[in-house]
């Protein structure tokens, strides 16, 4: 079998050994059915189970409270930057307050202009997307229908430690580069959602909290597969789901709670695992450099670079021949950037601190 590298990939992103190895013990034929996942009808009793499975280790994981649906959706999470306004900003005569803190943010701005009315509450650019708003720098509309902001942004690696607050208005929010790493208070939230290909499973399948005052908003005259209301009466079933990635969900879920014991565990590790690397870039004496401000630094993704640009090149290289692969910037931030999801083992991240070091020595 082919070695396994660590990979530091912002997306599609390491998922957990142990569910891919359940995953592939059971590829043939699921236990008690003799079919495949990739197979099975989604009407089927054993695929109720394992979507009924997947929604109430999130609601678990999560505390969900009872007045919030789960909906598992396609389109991945740039489809939700549409449908977030689709739903509860259209019609209503209002504007939607966006936090523009990265790339991200910015990206769901310009699709919510699609929709209706928008107002920048708060613009990073000027920084260079290093840092998240202060509480007291945002222009928040008391009237307005949501509140926009991404908690974590994957290409400049910059997290919020806390939800801005947003009075009555309901808390819109991108977090498909941080969900599951932490503990969230999901009764602040309106909307939550997240791409499943970071933290939760493959790519494929989104998944979407919602709060039951907000599933009602939704338009009757927007296609079916828009409209949050029925997809929320048909449980997620309006159609085919991704069943696939669905079932890789459960199977992560189950991974963070019965091996890592749920959010509170997994966030001590992902702090321990950041800290590894945000040591090394703080010791270097500036061979490498942060992105982020450091009290706004992500524990997800660590982007940084290399005083010496010509050093980037041979540092990928020589990482990948250790087999640390995937550590490549983005092309807006340049440098590079380790992204250390849940699955990313504390060895993996040990090993790249490690090379870090001793690149910087040999390099200096
Ligand atoms: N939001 C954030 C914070 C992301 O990191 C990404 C993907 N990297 C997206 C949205 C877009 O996700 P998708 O490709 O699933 O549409």
């Amino acid at each position: 079998m082919e070695k396994r590298v660590y990979n530091f990939s912002p997306g599609p992103a390491v998922m957990p050994v142990a569910a891919l190895q359940e995953a592939q013990r059971d590829l043939l034929a699921l236990p008690g059915t003799g079919i495949s996942i990739l197979e099975i009808s989604h009407r089927s009793k054993a695929f109720e189970k394992i979507i009924n499975s997947a929604e109430a280790n999130l609601r678990t994981l999560l505390a969900i409270p009872n007045n919030y649906r789960v909906l598992f959706l396609q389109g991945g999470a740039l489809l939700q930057f549409g449908m977030a306004p689709m739903n509860l900003l259209r019609g209503t005569g209002k504007s939607a307050d966006y936090i523009v803190n990265g790339t991200w943010s910015k990206k769901a701005h310009d699709e919510a202009k699609t929709q209706g009315a928008v107002h920048v509450a708060w613009d990073g650019k000027p920084g260079n997307f290093n840092r998240v708003p202060k509480q007291s720098e945002l222009s928040l509309d008391p009237n307005a229908a949501y509140v926009y902001f991404t908690s974590n942004e994957t290409i400049q690696g910059v997290q919020y430690t806390k939800e801005p607050e947003a009075g009555n208005v309901p808390l819109v929010c991108d977090a498909s580069s941080d969900i599951l790493s932490r503990p969230v208070p999901i009764e602040k939230y309106g909307l939550l959602f997240a791409c499943a290909q970071k933290n939760v499973g493959p790519a494929g399948v989104t998944v979407v909290i919602i709060r039951d005052d907000l599933v009602a908003r939704s338009p009757a005259d927007l296609p079916s597969l828009l409209n949050y209301k029925l997809l929320a009466e048909a449980k997620s079933l309006l159609n085919t789901p991704p069943t696939f990635a669905i079932y890789m969900v459960k199977l992560v879920t189950d991974w963070l709670i019965n091996e890592i014991g749920g959010l509170q565990k997994m966030a001590e590790l992902n702090r321990r695992k950041a800290k590894l690397l945000y040591d090394v870039i703080d010791g270097s004496g500036g061979f490498y450099q942060g992105h982020a401000e450091p009290a706004d630094r992500s524990v997800m993704n660590v982007p940084f670079r290399l005083a010496n640009p010509a050093h980037d090149e041979p540092f990928v290289k020589q990482a990948a021949d250790r087999g640390l692969v995937e550590l490549k910037g983005h092309r807006s931030v340049g440098g590079c950037r380790a992204s250390i999801y849940n699955a990313m083992p504390i060895e993996g991240v040990q090993l790249l601190a490690d090379f870090m070091r001793e690149f910087g020595q040999k390099n200096k």
